[in-house]
């Protein structure tokens, strides 16, 4: 058994108040580099594949190989999860479960609460027997989202509530004011909100828009019961500056492993910076 859960994860975090970094797969590259900081830092991680991302990584069962692949190579020790981020529909989520992935988010929260709790409970019931953990939203996280770009509409206490008992997920997504990207000035997350939805569903929650988010607003949100938080943006971007710095500075090059060396340590380092921000180094 390589990938893990994230339940035993994310319970774990909450209970000694650190959260676990949901880092994004954008390219074979990512992979190596986010196993070999969360070795190093001897912590654990989830890696995510985004429903929209998964075709451009060569669908769920090469991304699920090239993860369980890599961790064996790369003689991975520490836990580490192999999550869908935003699964767009149930049949999409069963995929990646028979694929592999150790954990799916099933994202109704497009859906009246009724429609969410229905697809949500029927995504539970097929990934328990399997052993995957389960992660649902309500509300909507600003900026792109599935695709879509959207404005900010914050959680209701009470269908969080119901999400959480009727359905029965592992971690919530509780869309309080986070974006999507790269902020316009400070985030205005619902701090009160999130202690409301918190006190009521006991869950560990799930920041989403981790990119941006001031180090005093991050801790505060883990105090408030945010166990698992998710960046990309500021990864790819952390990559994207080597790769242009690299082709500016050497007009020559040509070979891809010389123009993607200098990104991937960018990615690493960006990564490592996150693990110890959440506070999630040497928690194995
Ligand atoms: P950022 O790209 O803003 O860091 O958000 C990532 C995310 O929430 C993935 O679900």
């Amino acid at each position: 058994m390589t990938l893990v859960s994230m339940k035993e994860m994310l319970q774990e975090a909450k209970q000694k108040g650190y959260a676990v970094g949901q880092y994004n797969i954008n390219n074979l590259e990512f992979i190596p580099a986010f196993l070999r900081v969360a070795e190093s830092e001897q912590s654990p991680m989830i890696i995510a594949a985004s429903d929209r991302m998964v075709d451009f990584l060569g669908g769920f069962k090469n991304t699920a190989r090239m993860v369980e692949t890599l961790y064996e190579e790369l003689n991975i020790t520490v836990p580490v999860a192999l999550h869908l981020d935003h699964g767009q529909t149930v049949d999409r989520c069963k995929q990646a479960i028979d694929a592999g992935f150790s954990s799916v988010m099933i994202d109704g929260s497009h859906h009246p609460i009724d429609e969410n709790i229905a697809m949500t409970k029927e995504v539970v019931a097929y990934a328990k027997p399997h052993g995957v953990s389960v992660e649902a939203e309500v509300g909507t996280v600003g900026g792109q989202e599935d695709g879509l770009v959207g404005g900010v509409q914050y959680a209701d206490v009470h269908e969080c509530f119901r999400l959480v008992k009727e359905a029965e997920i592992d971690a919530l997504a509780a869309a309080l004011g986070s974006v999507h990207g790269p902020y316009q000035g400070e985030p205005k997350l619902g701090f009160e909100q999130m202690e409301a939805i918190s006190q009521e569903t006991q869950v560990p929650l799930v920041l989403h828009g981790g990119t941006g988010i001031p180090i005093h607003q991050i801790e505060r949100a883990i105090s408030l019961g945010h166990a698992k938080i998710n960046v990309n943006t500021e990864n790819i971007q952390a990559w994207t500056k080597a790769v242009r710095k690299k082709l500016s500075e050497d007009e020559k090059v040509y070979e891809p492993r010389l123009i993607l060396l200098p990104a991937i340590e960018a990615v690493g380092n960006s990564v490592k910076e996150k693990i110890r921000e959440f506070g999630t180094n040497n928690r194995v």
